[in-house]
């Protein structure tokens, strides 16, 4: 097992990871991204129209950008998920973060800021036919699904995104929303609203996906209990995100929703971690807003590694 030491340890590769590690690298911390994947979420959005400075620009293009940019001031990465960190007893490296082929990287400090993970649906079949025409993830399988029947079930912005994205490819989309409204953006509505081939089904709940080697079917139900069964050859399931943090229950605060609490400059209840983005208890997830909290937490574990100086806020004036 080889062991590895940096400056600060930056777990997620999405917008905050990246945005903190072109902080930290700009003020010459050694620094090494550890992720599953470059962008996360970003990077499965098709057309993000609301990043500033992109009218429209695909998620993993910017993921892209953010990549380079951080590659480029001398960011590290290693592609591999982390299992565990650990607070050292002693030695210069407070913290050991530990990754599932058995790499133990140590750091002064660590951000973490690797996002949510898509939530299930947990009906019968979802598990069994995941891979087999049950996906999470539109951009990544959409392609597949050229000319076919999909459903795609969720009401917030990833269904709404997803709806209209399949709607471009698929022969029919059928859209399963549990309440009478849409929880997304009024101007993704009207696209899926405008799309001939998206059929809304409002106040449904899905009950069970069925096949033997792939996708045939999906029945829903409204709330009096009458079902209905749809042929459908793809099943996208668009409900939102958990935070996976169970693993970090012992090392830091989490709310009840095992979203990472934090100070109100990123830190969290342990000294020498800090928190960004979607996995911490901030009330709006997109991916600017990621973007700013990971360079607050980079700017916070700096002045952490400096010995904790007095805060200088930005916008303190100068004394004449
Ligand atoms: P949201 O939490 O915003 O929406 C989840 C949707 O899934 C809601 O409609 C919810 O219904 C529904 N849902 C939850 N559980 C179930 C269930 N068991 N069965 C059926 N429906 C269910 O999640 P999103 O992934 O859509 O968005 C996450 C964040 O990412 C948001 O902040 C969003 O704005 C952002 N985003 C932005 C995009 C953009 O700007 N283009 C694109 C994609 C995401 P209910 O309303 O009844 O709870």
């Amino acid at each position: 097992m080889s062991t590895d030491n940096y400056d600060i340890v930056i777990i997620g590769g999405g917008p905050s990871g990246l945005t903190a590690a072109i902080y930290t690298t700009r003020r010459s911390l050694k620094t090494l991204v550890i992720s599953k994947d470059i962008g996360g979420q970003l990077s499965l959005t098709d057309d993000v129209e609301n990043y500033p400075g992109f009218e429209s620009i695909g998620g993993m293009d910017l993921s892209v950008k953010f990549q380079q940019q951080a590659a480029k001031t001398g960011t590290e990465f290693l592609f591999e998920e982390v299992v565990s960190l650990e607070k050292k007893e002693n030695g210069d490296t407070k913290f050991s973060v530990k990754t599932a082929s058995g790499k133990e990287i140590n750091a002064k400090a660590v951000i973490l800021g690797f996002g949510l993970t898509p939530r299930n649906l947990g009906v019968p079949g979802e598990i069994e036919l995941t891979g087999k025409g049950v996906t999470y993830c539109a951009t990544c399988d959409g392609p597949l699904y050229r000319g076919k029947v999909v459903v795609v079930v969720g009401g917030g912005n990833s269904a709404l995104d997803a709806a209209e994205y399949m709607s471009k490819l698929a022969k029919k989309v059928y859209m399963l929303v549990r309440k009478d409204k849409f929880r997304g953006e009024q101007i993704l509505a009207k696209k899926v609203h405008d799309a001939e081939n998206i059929e809304v089904v409002f106040q449904v709940n899905a009950k069970e996906i069925k096949g033997t080697d792939k996708v045939e079917s999906l029945v829903y139900a409204t709330d009096d209990g009458k079902e209905t069964e749809i042929d459908v050859d793809g099943v996208f399931i668009e409900i939102g995100h958990i935070a996976k943090t169970d693993w970090l229950k012992d090392v830091v605060d989490r709310t009840e929703r095992g979203e990472i609490k934090i100070s109100i400059d990123n830190e969290t209840n342990q000294p020498g971690i800090f928190a960004a983005g979607d996995v911490t208890e901030i009330t709006y997830k997109q991916a600017v807003i990621s973007a700013g909290e990971g360079c607050k937490a980079a700017l916070q574990a700096y002045r952490y590694i400096q010995g904790d100086q007095p805060l200088i806020p930005d916008w303190t004036p100068k004394k004449k």
